[in-house]
């Protein structure tokens, strides 16, 4: 994420950027102009008595404190009251209006191609996408429906992370299952994570100093969560993740891809249920899994660099499986000028990052291992030698591509008749 501090440069509004979760709700106040943060913070344990809310008020002062009430309502409308109110006079901030709030939603099905203005109907495609993700998409909702409570007049957007994805071609998005499976109830890839590729496409073109409409990107966003993303032209046309965020690479507490046939022979010769079966996939697989050890990244590089055996095959797995994927995703491409890295991982793992480029040199990359080890700070990104493919980091910042779609989507609605 990024870590602009508080200061002048948000004349033209401020944006509250919001991803409500099953339990928790993150949130920034943001200048969508030069990506400046005045607010950020979490309320953790929402929906129980001991809901905590830890608010940092850039540059650098945090606080934290408990709400009596416990739910998204209470917490959103405890989160307005600490915004800067105009005309208020603190330093820097007290003219900023709030423009709009820009919430991060889950799942947008087949309906939803680009972010849009909340609206009543809006809600109602949003909630009767909610199938497809029944933990995330109602708590997203409940922080649209909190924010209408508390500011009736405020502009609303809505970002999904299934979006970017929609350009995908029928061959990389159907599964080859029965035609009823998605005519009637909507089995097929939808990819997640499209804000943060909305996002790495646009800077990496910069970066490339290239047109991003003549550019092949394979783009690996290696958070908690794991995906890659093919971009061709600007748009993805491949993906990793398919219905739900389980499928494709090895994640920090989720298995990726295993074989489907799994379900029917655990639930045989184990008496697992559906439910003990999904819960096992989802949050004890993985590296956590792998390594016995941890389900962080750092941890698990750590323990494998002191020799511990399940640590290290937990990284070849991981890099393997990896680096199999990119090279699948070129398929989809049919060429490739960058391959980039962003998110937790990909922006801080020179380890990770060097077993992978080692694995794809058939591809033309090869690591400028000075660059790598700082991460292509110095180097516009560019962590590879001279050659036909580039490799690069690239930071991701989901807030502030949600807090400019925000920015820009009000600008539209509030020019309409
Ligand atoms: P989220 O998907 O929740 O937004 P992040 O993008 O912050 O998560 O990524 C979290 C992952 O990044 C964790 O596995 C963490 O260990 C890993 N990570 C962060 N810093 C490093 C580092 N210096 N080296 C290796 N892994 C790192």
């Amino acid at each position: 994420m990024g870590e602009n501090t508080s200061g002048a440069g948000h004349s033209g509004g401020l944006v509250l950027v919001l991803n409500s979760g099953s339990s928790s709700v993150k949130f920034a106040l943001l200048a969508p102009a030069s990506g400046e943060r005045v607010l950020a913070g979490t309320a953790e344990k929402v929906g129980t008595p001991e809901t905590e809310l830890r608010i940092r008020r850039y540059p650098d002062h945090v606080s934290t404190e408990q709400l009596p009430e416990d739910n998204y309502e209470a917490v959103i409308s405890r989160i307005l009251d600490c915004l800067p109110r105009p005309g208020s006079g603190a330093a820097g901030t007290g003219q900023a209006p709030l423009i709009g709030a820009g919430h991060r939603v889950v799942h947008g099905g087949e309906r939803f191609t680009a972010s849009v203005l909340v609206d009543d109907e809006v809600i109602a495609a949003i909630r009767s996408s909610s199938h497809l993700a029944p933990l995330h998409n109602p708590a997203n909702l409940a922080g649209i429906e909190a924010v209408r409570a508390a500011r009736p007049d405020l502009p609303q957007v809505a970002v999904f992370d299934t979006a970017f994805h929609q350009t995908m071609p029928p061959g990389a998005f159907r599964y080859a299952v029965p035609e009823e499976w998605y005519t009637r109830y909507g089995v097929r890839r939808y990819g997640f994570h499209g804000t943060s590729y909305r996002f790495v496409s646009e800077r990496s073109a910069v970066l490339l100093g290239r047109p991003l409409t003549e550019l092949r990107l394979v783009i690996a966003h290696l958070g908690n969560g794991c995906s890659l993303a093919a971009v061709r032209d600007g748009v993805s046309v491949d993906t990793t993740m398919g219905l739900t965020p389980l499928e494709g690479l090895v994640m920090g507490t989720r298995s990726g891809d295993v074989d489907p046939g799994v379900f029917g022979y655990l639930a045989e010769r184990a008496g697992l249920g559906i439910d003990e079966l999904s819960e096992a996939l989802y949050t004890a697989s993985g590296l956590q899994a792998l390594s016995g050890v941890s389900n962080d990244m750092r941890t698990v590089e750590a323990a494998a660099a002191e020799g511990n055996e399940r640590a290290r095959l937990a990284v070849m797995v991981f890099v393997h499986r990896l680096a199999k994927a990119i090279a699948g995703m070129v398929v989809s491409l049919g060429r490739l000028d960058a391959l980039v890295f962003t998110a937790g991982i990909g922006e801080n793992s020179t380890v990770i990052r060097r077993h992978v480029l080692a694995r794809l040199g058939f591809l033309g990359l090869t690591e400028d291992a000075e660059a790598n080890a700082r991460h292509g700070r110095d180097t516009r990104g560019r962590i590879s030698l001279d050659g036909p493919v580039v490799a690069m980091v690239v930071p991701t910042d989901e807030e502030l591509m949600i807090a400019r779609d925000t920015a820009r989507l009000a600008d539209v609605g509030a020019r309409l008749p």
